[in-house]
């Protein structure tokens, strides 16, 4: 009897992941599967917002991002480019291919944009062209005011541990006002309460700034991927 009562409870230990498992790792496991749910469920609301386009900012809403729980990096643009059948991801085009040079150049490989980075920014929808025709107009400060709880909740939930911001907008919306100079070859703290993680300030990749014509930018520019590179070896990304 005593036998037969100790094999039930070794395979009801074997059977419960809580018990089987000695891994901490493990123990997380349904909250991260909550996280997912709750960040797909995320998605969904701003798939579906249509803010910008009540108020007249925009023609349409075709909100891009992507990820999932469990990607350590973030990277925060400004507003996506224009939306594209053919590229229906954040990224996949000129700015994109910039990325991921300089990802390269911290030492990632070159499927790390897409496979390890949480890929959102300030507003989620193409904000159309600049009035000047170089590039794409600047979201205006209600249009990020409007998407900044969309984004709040992409931070509670995706709980990063470095965001990579793009352009200088996306360094102040985290960090406070600031010139770009000042921000770019830094590593800060994120002063949020709910979440330990880092801003590493990057200039924005489209090439319409003239931001890295300057050599001391590049020097800049030189120092945050020197500091992303020793951050992806020490932390293991
Ligand atoms: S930019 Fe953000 S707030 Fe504006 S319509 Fe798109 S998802 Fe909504």
């Amino acid at each position: 009897m005593v036998r037969r009562l100790a094999a039930v409870v070794a395979s009801l230990i074997m059977e419960t992941p809580f018990l089987s498992h000695p891994d901490p790792d493990h123990r997380t496991a349904p909250a991260t599967a909550a996280r997912q749910i709750a960040l797909t469920r995320l998605h969904d609301e701003i798939a579906a917002c249509q803010r910008c386009v009540a108020d007249g900012y925009i023609p349409s809403a075709h909100p891009i991002f992507k990820g999932a729980i469990g990607q350590r990096l973030m990277v925060l643009g400004q507003a996506p480019a224009a939306p594209d059948r053919e590229r229906p991801r954040p990224y996949m085009g000129a700015s994109g291919r910039t990325l991921r040079t300089w990802l390269s150049r911290a030492g990632f490989d070159e499927a790390a944009l897409y496979e390890r980075c949480y890929l959102t920014s300030l507003t989620k929808c193409f904000p159309g062209s600049s009035p000047s025709g170089k590039g794409d107009r600047a979201p205006s400060a209600r249009e990020i005011g409007y998407c900044r709880g969309h984004l709040a909740r992409e931070l509670a939930l995706v709980q990063p541990e470095i965001i990579i911001t793009l352009g200088r907008l996306a360094a102040v919306a985290l960090l406070g006002n600031a010139a770009l100079s000042d921000l770019v070859g830094t590593l800060r703290p994120l002063a949020r309460p709910d979440l330990s993680c880092l801003v590493l300030p990057l200039p924005h990749p489209s090439g319409v700034s003239r931001w890295l014509n300057d050599p001391v930018n590049q020097g800049r520019h030189q120092q945050a991927l020197a500091l992303l590179a020793a951050e992806r070896i020490r932390r293991g990304l």
